[in-house]
């Protein structure tokens, strides 16, 4: 079965991993530091704190924003599960608010209307790889007293008006789960540029714990001392692993350009194709794209998805509205709550878009999805 997405690894990944299992540090030692050091340089100059999935980022990422039981968070039902949940996690409310169709991102308009007293978080998504809107974004959440958070998943290596995604929110959050743009195995990323917020992101990601001795509350106890502040947990991300990420870094622009080539051939060759709807890209963003997301027109998604999968083509939906899981729906959330994005999942199909794609097997692709809807 062709897979939707794979990671591309070689040797040079090989090597910085036998290398890093060589030397003398498997986790927190200097891979870790200089992984951090180039992801946020690579990110625009913003600082950068590793951690062990995408979903512990979100987790970390709340933390810092100081979440708490009662505060709500507004975000899109067109992501994977762990946007919310990590929220829910913190006691926080979940408030869904709808997409655009253009890009299944995350409608400023909505957001806006979606506004309490009680908001403390906006988590946009960067659907694909294409970024959301964050200059109208930015003034919802300033304007509502809000954090925003880019939960940038899909979208390592994508510019927004020329700015790399990694500095266009308050936090952004990266995974670097296998299918994503960039991989560790498993793992994950927090960056921003407020020092504050990005200690509390460290401190959150490693027990809680402060060592800077100016912060000490009992100073003088001993070489050994260092203190719990607040509770935390252990997100951290091993050297072994970022020696991976550190070789994956460098091999981020041609996976980009790979991808970009990728989706030209999709638009151009699949431009034809009647009853298939092509993922807009805005003027202003120049997106990696993690997926491609095509819209299946008159009610065919499912059957064309099944005769995908059939012809060896392994095709993905991305994604149910969250509010439907069954988890959400025992609190209360009903289907229907956001049309477009519920219109948007039921056309949605994700074709295969990783970098060590054929041509040959692109056009296998698309051949299948030809003669399905010819
Ligand atoms: C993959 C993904 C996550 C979770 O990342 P993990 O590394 O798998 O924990 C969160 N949000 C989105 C949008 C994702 O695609």
């Amino acid at each position: 079965m062709l897979p939707y997405g794979r990671p591309s690894l070689d040797e040079s990944d090989a090597a910085a991993v036998a290398a890093a299992v060589r030397s003398e540090w498997l986790t927190s030692g200097p891979t870790v530091r200089r992984f951090e050091a180039e992801l946020g340089a690579y990110v625009g100059g913003a600082g950068c704190v590793s951690v062990s999935s995408g979903t512990a980022a979100l987790h970390t990422a709340y933390a810092a924003a100081g979440l708490r039981p009662g505060d709500e968070v507004i975000t899109t039902p067109l992501t994977f599960v762990a946007t919310a949940a990590t929220a829910a996690l913190h006691g926080a409310r979940v408030v869904f608010a709808d997409v655009e169709d253009a890009t299944g991102n995350l409608d400023p308009a909505a957001t806006q209307a979606a506004v309490t007293a009680r908001t403390r978080v906006v988590t946009a998504v960067d659907y694909a790889g294409h970024p959301a809107e964050y200059q109208q974004l930015r003034k919802v959440a300033a304007d509502a007293g809000a954090l925003l958070i880019d939960d940038a998943a899909h979208a390592i290596g994508s510019t927004y008006h020329g700015a790399p995604v990694g500095t266009l929110a308050d936090l952004t959050t990266f995974s670097f789960f296998p299918t994503k743009n960039l991989t560790t195995g498993e793992g994950g990323a927090v960056t921003g540029t407020d020092p504050d917020l990005l200690d509390r992101v460290r401190r959150f990601a490693s027990h809680g714990m402060v060592r800077d001795p100016d912060r000490l509350r009992h100073p003088d106890e001993g070489g050994w001392h260092q203190e719990v502040h607040s509770f935390g947990l252990n997100y951290r991300l091993s050297d072994v692993l970022c020696a991976l990420g550190l070789s994956q870094l460098a091999r981020l622009p041609h996976f980009k350009a790979r991808r970009a080539r990728i989706a030209a051939r999709y638009r151009e060759l699949l431009a034809d194709v009647p009853g298939l709807r092509l993922p807009e890209q805005r003027p202003w963003v120049d997106p990696v794209w993690h997926l491609y997301p095509v819209r299946v027109l008159d009610g065919r998604r499912r059957e064309v998805y099944d005769r995908m999968r059939a012809a060896g083509i392994g095709v993905q939906v991305n994604y149910l509205p969250v509010y439907r899981h069954p988890v959400f729906a025992d609190l209360g959330y009903r289907p229907g709550m956001c049309p477009v994005a519920e219109a948007y999942y039921a056309e949605e199909l994700s074709l295969p878009i990783y970098p060590d794609l054929t041509d040959a097997d692109q056009d296998r692709v698309i051949d299948a999805l030809q003669t399905i809807l010819r």
